[in-house]
């Protein structure tokens, strides 16, 4: 058993506790305990068998014995048990039509119905009033929905990462490819789906819906169906007959827009001879946003990059040492990473003191002997604090290699405050890359007010870069922000912000978000050598 199946059990199981009411604490250990397994160095079924695996961080002797029999039976029993009683199935549904988990599992056990069809036939029966706190607007808002269920709605999409791996496993359990939002790259993924070539569709639509990912299916054609996960999230499958399989992957790929100007579509068993038939170059998923016939540049690899810019470590709030996060840089065959731990003014986490600064950077020293030729670059995510000076004083910053500047507190300021604050840390001469410009949280804060107009001619003048943060939850700057800055002229650096080593892989989140802004690697600076990115001169003056 590998260590990311282990993980998703622990994984499942902590959802299933924390739908069962049980105690908080416990489900958030399993949460954590998987988090720990999936970036285990070591095969985790290896150290069970052995009896180290209380060596790993946050492994108690309970979760221990979970794993004892996950690893010895392949199953948890009293994993099994909870998903036949709390019925993932309705829960599923009820998630998409927008109840809680724990009000699903409630409307269940009142009407006495255990699966989503059940549901159904209790709701057209008129029996959802007879559950306690469902009046006759709830009930017609629930009637409504599973009228139109099935139908595309607006709801927040999922995370770039997380839609990936759902997706992703879908479509390899199927022997199809993954289509929809996420072979575009998206931010945030709405449109979920998966496409596959058979000429009997019978037997793989089958399959879809006995996959563990599917917990209800919503619609069924011939050739087509929509299920729903148990986070209530739907996910289309199209099967294709072989010799239009590349039809329908363009098509299913999208977006709507860049297809409809293509229509019609010309019958086909690739992409590729899609593209032929209709005359015009073979176009990369992530830049098809609008309409485009033409030949796309040669965009940024994750081949390409050299180095990363932006990662954390047990200093402020990141997980693993200097010396860990290097060597993991170092594998992944780069040249250089720069550790750049957060400053005081932070807040929420432990932020670095000049002085700390100074003892870390002895640590980098250490950590530059043992890996030669490979550099760690000593560097800070320092602060901008409200009035546009920088955390750290000038002294500090003019040891660093790698300064990278950041608003944490107060991105609800008005735009022309904080487009001042912004304007006034890029003048410091220390500063080399503005960090996660617009400040947002995907599906939990917007963009800041932040005018880039501005920023982008200051970053230009001054020869600050604008980063491309990685991390799935901010993608920021996103893919349009890049087109916006590479019109003018401003640089930018695609970074991870990665708080453990597993976090450095999130760099090809970050490139194929600069990717969908149409950069090439003359536009991103970590695709440089070290020399050319530390001697290159800052501000004009
Ligand atoms: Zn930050
Ligand atoms: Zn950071």
């Amino acid at each position: 058993m590998q260590n990311h199946e282990i993980a998703d059990r622990l994984d499942a199981f902590a959802a299933l506790l924390e739908l069962g009411d049980a105690n908080p604490y416990t489900a958030r250990a399993y949460r954590r305990a998987a988090e720990t397994i999936r970036d285990a160095p070591a095969a985790v079924a290896d150290l069970v068998s052995s009896g180290r695996v209380r060596e790993l961080r946050g492994i108690g002797p309970g979760i221990e014995a979970r794993l004892r029999e996950l690893v010895e039976t392949g199953e948890i029993a009293e994993l099994a048990e909870l998903e036949g009683e709390l019925a993932p199935d309705l829960v599923g549904l009820g998630r998409y039509l927008g109840l809680s988990a724990k009000r699903s599992v409630e409307l269940g056990r009142v009407l006495g119905v255990r699966t989503a069809d059940e549901l159904r036939a209790a709701a057209a029966d008129g029996r959802l009033r007879a559950v306690p706190g469902i009046g006759p607007k709830t009930e017609a808002r629930l009637l409504e929905a599973l009228a139109r269920e099935g139908e595309p709605r607006p709801r927040p999409g999922l995370l770039l990462n997380r839609a990936r791996e759902l997706v992703g496993g879908i479509a390899a359990a199927l022997g199809g490819e993954a289509a929809g939002d996420v072979r575009r790259w998206r931010d945030s993924c709405e449109e979920l789906a998966v496409v596959c070539a058979a000429a009997d569709p019978r037997p793989v639509l089958a399959r879809f819906a006995d996959l563990p990912q599917i917990v209800a299916v919503l619609e069924q054609d011939e050739r087509r169906v929509l299920g729903v996960t148990v986070d209530g999230v739907p996910v289309e499958l199209v099967v294709a007959e072989p010799e239009r399989f590349g039809t329908a992957l363009v098509r299913a790929t999208g977006s709507q827009a860049y297809v409809a100007a293509l229509e019609p579509l010309p019958a086909a068993p690739d992409e590729q001879a899609v593209y032929r038939a209709l005359e015009i170059p073979w176009c990369p998923p992530e830049l098809r946003e609008e309409a485009f016939r033409t030949s796309p540049p040669a965009l940024v690899d994750l081949a390409d990059i050299r180095g990363d810019l932006h990662c954390h470590t047990t200093w402020s709030d990141g997980r693993a040492s200097v010396e860990d996060m290097a060597r993991s840089a170092q594998q992944r065959g780069y040249e250089y990473l720069a550790i750049c731990d957060h400053t005081p003014a932070v807040g929420a986490v432990r932020g670095l003191s000049a002085d700390d600064v100074r003892r870390q950077g002895e640590e980098i020293a250490a950590a530059n002997e043992a890996l030669a030729p490979f550099r760690v670059l000593r560097g800070i995510e320092c602060d901008i604090l409200p009035d546009g000076s920088l955390d750290l004083p000038d002294d500090t910053l003019a040891e660093l290699d790698w300064v990278q500047a950041s608003v944490h507190g107060g991105q609800r300021m008005p735009r022309r405050e904080l487009t001042k604050r912004v304007e006034e840390a890029l003048r410091n001469p220390y500063v080399r890359c503005l960090s996660h410009p617009k400040g947002r949280i995907i599906n939990r804060r917007p963009e800041n007010a932040l005018d880039l107009t501005r920023v982008f001619e200051l970053a230009l003048e001054q020869r600050v870069a604008l980063e491309v943060n990685g991390l799935p939850p901010r993608l920021d700057l996103s893919g349009e922000h890049v087109r916006d800055a590479i019109r003018a002229g401003v640089e930018i650096v695609c970074s991870t912000d990665a708080h453990s080593t597993r976090g450095l892989e999130n760099m090809v989140l970050s490139v194929m978000t600069a990717r969908r802004g149409w950069a090439t690697p003359a536009h991103v600076l970590n695709t440089r050598p070290l020399r050319s990115l530390l001697d290159r001169p800052r501000a004009t003056t």
